[in-house]
Formats: C-alpha cells, sequence, structure tokens
C-alpha cells in the first residue's frame, strides 16, 4: 500500500481530516522562521531611515510655516501701531498677537527680526 492509500484509508477510519497525517508534519521548520525573521528584518531597513527623513521635512515645513505666521503678525502689529516691532520678543511675548506664546523653531534655531526688511528670514537647518 502506497503513501496516499494509506493516508486516505487512516483519514476514513477516523472519518475526520487529520492535518498531520496529511502532511506530516506540524508547524515551521527553523529555516522557515529564520527566512521570515530575514524578510521583516530587511522591511524595517527599509522603512526606519524613510521614517527619520518624513519627520525631518515635517520639522521643517513647521519652522516655515512659523516664519510665515511671524511675519503676517508683524505686519498686524504694524498696522495696529504705526510701528514695526524691533525684536522678536516685543511681538512674540504680546498675547495679542502670539496667545499660546511665541512659536519655536522645532530645530532650537532662534526667529530674529531682520532690520531692514522688517521680516523673519527662513533659516537653514
Ligand atoms: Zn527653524
Amino acid at each position: 500500500m502506497d503513501q496516499t492509500a494509506c493516508t486516505i484509508s487512516y483519514i476514513r477510519e477516523r472519518n475526520t481530516i487529520d492535518e498531520e497525517a496529511l502532511w506530516g508534519r506540524k508547524g515551521f521548520t527553523l529555516v522557515e522562521l529564520l527566512i521570515v525573521v530575514l524578510i521583516i528584518g530587511a522591511l524595517a531597513a527599509i522603512a526606519v531611515p524613510r521614517l527619520g527623513v518624513s519627520a525631518n521635512s515635517a520639522k521643517i515645513s513647521a519652522c516655515n510655516t512659523n516664519v510665515d505666521t511671524i511675519n503676517r503678525q508683524i505686519e498686524l502689529y504694524m498696522a495696529n501701531t504705526g510701528d514695526w516691532p524691533n525684536n522678536f520678543n516685543k511681538i512674540g511675548n504680546d498675547t495679542d498677537y502670539f496667545p499660546d506664546g511665541p512659536p519655536e523653531c522645532p530645530f532650537g534655531n532662534l526667529y530674529t527680526i531682520h532690520g531692514l526688511t522688517h521680516r523673519v528670514q527662513r533659516h537653514s537647518h
């Protein structure tokens, strides 16, 4: 009696399908588990550096948004008082212009108002 006939007769005897009798084993081998771990490791090695680049790009975008907001508030300050603020703290600590406090660069750089243009310039990080 060959293996298939033996397996079929075994199934008929038990009247159920026994996975171990059909396939001869249960679970994964060490080589299969190692291949899965290697594939997951390769995918993680590809994905993790991209997450870091995305986070850095988001911080730069937040900084540029802060600069635009500060420049709009400087314009508003000029419209209200008729004078340009001579430093960032003068307008940054005024709750009429920044109710939630002065915006801060995500990289820790300071915002300074340029003396001639009366604007905060975008800076490199
Ligand atoms: Zn910045």
